[in-house]
Order: structure tokens, then sequence, then C-alpha cells
């Protein structure tokens, strides 16, 4: 096996298991890769090689046997924006598009399907989570492919798209009265009594590894270069570490050369907790409570906020919290400049790299890869009353011409 566990702080050795903590330091677990095995096995031909998914970065994800689910997740678009970059008023501008992730349309489809296999794997039959929404989406569908029995928990007051695409895999749904981080205690407590397989709770090690891979695909898809800065949106904090841990991972295999490029945190103002960790020069963000229509990155005691602020003050990069209409205007202006419809934790990204040039933070100059994480159709009330509204007319030519206010036979 070429991957065992380690704790992020003091670097005791783990078995590759469901563990999460170190019993020395309460730290959390990683996976650890052997590195010189991992070479022998990985080069930019093998990956050109791979299946057109996540798993064509087999060597450097968690398990041991074959993929057992995800096997059209990831390797989703990397859209050069010019015409956003032009509104942005930069050179360079790409967006990583997770919003048609396969299966459920979301960023979760990568971490899920390395999380399932290795549940699997581990013997697990019953797959769990606690979720924003779109993990719970994820999940119920990987386990419902698995076959493998399902709970999902969420707060009591997600968007009926979100339940409803969690709902359609017939998981069970326990919608926990209180915030994510309620459901998310609460899980913890269920995983260590019943001995499930939550996906980010008690495989949260492997988990995170699945996110790596949306950094691999930035630097594959970018012709095997890197970006100088990189906008994630920041939840739990899975994502953006690893996106920078992926790429790290690539720059010390020999896959990629260059300087490492500087990554920036995106949150709602309603619950910003890494970004005023850095503000305020903390290792550690103090908890808040989420307030925000950006409810699937509403987590105000981010798991890993600790890694998240030391791979953004290690780089160089920044953070950056949006208001709610500037959310919304982030989700229109994407819409309009690419036609790319995200949800609102897409928006808070597209208003906080806004933000982020805006305050010279970003140069004009340099690339510059966004990472959209989610669908808009999943959450189509939040842009309930703004946009056009449809001009309901008759049938007849005439009926349309009065509506457009032109006589018969005049110019178009
Ligand atoms: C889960 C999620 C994220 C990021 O979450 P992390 O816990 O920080 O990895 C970002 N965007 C969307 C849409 C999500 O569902
Ligand atoms: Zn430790």
């Amino acid at each position: 096996m070429t991957f065992s566990l380690r704790c992020h702080v003091c670097h005791a050795p783990f078995p590759a298991t469901a563990l999460f903590v170190c019993d020395k330091c309460m730290g959390p677990l990683e996976v650890h890769f052997d590195y010189d095995a991992v070479k022998l096995q990985i080069s930019r031909e093998s990956i050109a090689a791979g299946p057109r998914s996540i798993w064509r970065y087999r060597p450097l994800l968690p398990i041991e046997g074959e993929p057992r689910t995800g096997l059209h997740s990831g390797f989703t678009p990397l859209v050069k924006a010019d015409r956003l970059a032009k509104r942005l008023g930069v050179r360079e501008l790409y967006v990583k598009d997770d919003s048609v992730n396969h299966p459920t349309c979301s960023y979760k489809d990568r971490v899920v399907s390395v999380a399932a296999t290795r549940a699997v794997e581990l013997g697990f039959t019953m797959f769990a989570c606690a979720s924003t929404g779109n993990l719970a989406g994820s999940v119920a569908s990987h386990a419902a492919r698995l076959g493998l029995d399902c709970s999902v928990f969420i707060p009591d007051n997600l968007e009926p798209g979100k339940v409803t695409g969690a709902a359609v895999y017939n998981p069970r749904i326990i919608a926990v009265r209180g915030n994510y981080d309620d459901v998310n205690r609460l899980c913890t407590q269920v995983a260590d009594q019943y001995g499930w397989g939550f996906a980010n709770i008690n495989l949260r090690a492997y988990y995170a590894e699945g996110a790596k891979t949306y950094g691999f695909e930035i630097v594959e898809q970018l012709g095997w270069t890197l970006p100088r800065h990189i906008v994630s949106p920041v939840a739990g904090g899975t994502l953006l570490p690893r996106i920078l841990k992926g790429i790290n991972e690539f720059r010390s295999l020999g896959l990629v050369e260059g300087e490492e490029p500087r990554v920036y945190a995106a949150q709602a103002a309603g619950c910003a907790p890494v970004v005023k960790a850095l503000d305020e020069g903390l290792e550690f963000p103090d908890p808040v409570k989420p307030d925000t229509i950006a409810k699937s990155i509403a987590i105000g005691n981010p798991a890993d906020g600790f890694q998240v602020v030391s791979a953004i003050r290690s780089t160089g990069g920044a953070g950056a919290m949006v208001g709610e209409d500037a959310i919304l205007d982030g989700i229109e202006l994407l819409a309009e400049t690419e036609g790319i419809f995200t949800e609102p934790a897409g928006g808070v990204t597209v208003a906080a790299t806004k933000q982020l040039i805006e305050r010279g933070v970003i140069p004009p100059d340099e690339s510059i890869v966004i990472c959209i994480t989610g669908n808009g159709y999943k959450t189509v009330e939040a842009l309930h009353g703004r946009g056009p509204v449809p001009i309901h007319i008759g049938r007849s030519l005439a009926d349309f011409e009065a509506a457009m206010g032109t006589q018969a036979g005049g110019q178009r």
C-alpha cells in the first residue's frame, strides 16, 4: 500500500482506517503517500492515457483496489473566460466549472467518489454525511449506485432543490433543528456510537484527498503550467488547501514547474470565519453564527479552518467577504458573460474575485483561476424577482409586434 494516515500537527503515524483525530494531540489526520512509490506509477503520459475522470490521478488517490464509483466524476471544463475577464479588467481568467460535475452537479462528486470507494474497502455498509446541501445529494447518489445504505443529515432550513436533490435517491434524510455546526456535532457522536461511515467525518482524510483532483485538473488543463492566482470558496475548508496540496504534489513529483500559485478565500460576509481570522491575524478561526443565502458554504466553525488560513498565508494570498446583494450580482455577472449558471456559493466566488481585483490585491496582468463549485439550477429561488420577466403575448405576429412596439414591416 502506498498510503497511510498521519497527524497534520504532530506527524504521528496511523494505519489507513476510519480514524480522523490524533489520539496524542487531537490534530486532524491526513493521508500520507509514499511518494517514491507514487513517482514510479505516474507521469504526464500515464495521466493523459487514463480515464476522463478523477481516477486518471489514481496513484495520488487513497484507495487500494479498483475505483468503485465516480467513474465520470471530475475532468470538468476549464473555461477561458474572456468576456468575464474584460468586465473585471484583467487579462487572463479561467473558470474551473464544477457546476457540471457528474453525477450531482457540484465539486462534492470528487470527494465523495474517493470516500465512498474507501468506505466499501473498509467494510462500511452505511454511508452517511453531515451536509450543507450538495454533499447530501452526492452521498445519496453514490450510495445508490454502490447499493449502500445511506443516511444524510442536514440543517432543517435547506433550499427545497437541495432536499429534493438528495431525496430522489431514497436515503434516510435527517433534518436537524439547528445550523450545520449543530448537525456536524451530532454526526460526530453518531459515527462514534453506530459505527457508520461518514464521508466528511470518520472518512474525512480520504474525502479530502478527492479535492486535490480540482488542483490536478487546473494544472493539466492549463497545458501543464501553473496559474498565478486561484480564488476558491471556503466552507468546511476541504477544497482550498487541497487544491494547493495537489499542485504541490505535482511540483514535487516533477510533473509541473514554476512558482506556487497564490490562493484566496471567498466567503459570504454572513459567514466569514476564515476571512476574519486572516484580518485579525489568528491561526485558528473563531466560530461565527452563519446568516447568508450562500447556504452551501454556511459553515461557522470550519473543520479545516487552520489549514485554510495557513495555505493562504504561506502563498501570500488573501481573503475577501461579500454581501448578499454582491452574491446575486456575482451569479448574474457569470451568467451574462460566460453563460454559466452557478449557485450562491459561485456568486460569492465571482464577487470576491471582483473585490480582490478592485482592491489591487490581484493584479490585472497575471493569470487567474476561479473555482465555480455548484450549479444554479438547485437554488433558483435565490434569484426570485430578479432578471427580465417574460413578456406575455398572444399567438399572432401582430401581438408580437404590439409588444415590441414596432409596426408591421418596420425595422427589426
Ligand atoms: C462544499 C462546497 C464548497 C466548499 O466546501 P469546503 O468544505 O470548504 O471544501 C464550495 N462550494 C460548494 C457549492 C459546496 O457545496
Ligand atoms: Zn497529533
